[in-house]
C-alpha cells in the first residue's frame, strides 16, 4: 500500500534518490536529508500509514528494533554521538511534517544546539488526583 504523492513512498519505490542504510520486508531506514546532526536516520514502515497508531504491532515493533540496531551502529561509528534521541512526531501539532509514520534516530552531543522547550506550568506538576484521572482515561481506551 503506497501513496503516489508521498515523498517517503517515493523513497521506498526508489523513485527518488536516498541513502538507505537498512531495508527488510517491513521497514526501511535512510538518512534524513536535513539532519539535525550528522547520522540522523529515519525508520519508516514500507506501507503508507499517516500516523504511528495506524501501523500494525509487528511493523511498529520492527521500527523500534531497527532503531535500536542503528543506535548501536552509530555508537560504534565515527559519527559524533555522545547520546541519541528517538523522536516520533505523530500529528501536525506534534511537528509531523511528512504524513508517512516515521521514527527519527538522532545522534546527540553536548551543546549541539538542538533544544527542547518546556511549556509554562511544567514546573508545577499535576496533583495525584489529576494524574490518577489521566491514567484512568488512557487505560480505558487500551
Ligand atoms: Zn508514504
Amino acid at each position: 500500500m503506497k501513496n503516489k504523492d508521498c515523498v517517503f513512498c517515493k523513497i521506498i519505490n526508489k523513485k527518488i534518490p536516498s541513502y538507505i542504510i537498512f531495508e527488510d520486508k517491513l521497514v526501511i531506514a535512510f538518512l534524513d536529508i536535513q539532519p539535525i546532526n550528522n547520522g540522523h536516520v529515519l525508520i519508516i514502515p514500507k506501507n503508507h500509514y499517516a500516523l504511528i497508531s495506524d501501523v500494525d504491532d509487528t511493523v511498529a515493533a520492527r521500527m523500534f528494533n531497527v532503531a535500536q540496531k542503528i543506535n548501536a551502529a552509530i555508537r560504534k561509528s565515527n559519527i559524533k554521538a555522545e547520546g541519541l534521541n528517538f523522536w516520533l512526531a505523530d500529528g501536525e501539532a506534534a511537528f509531523q511534517t511528512v504524513f508517512h509514520a516515521h521514527l527519527h534516530c538522532i545522534p546527540r552531543f553536548r551543546d549541539d544546539g538542538f533544544k527542547l522547550l518546556f511549556p509554562d506550568g511544567f514546573h508545577n506538576p499535576p496533583t495525584q488526583e489529576q494524574l490518577s484521572s489521566v491514567a484512568t482515561d488512557i487505560k480505558k481506551h487500551l
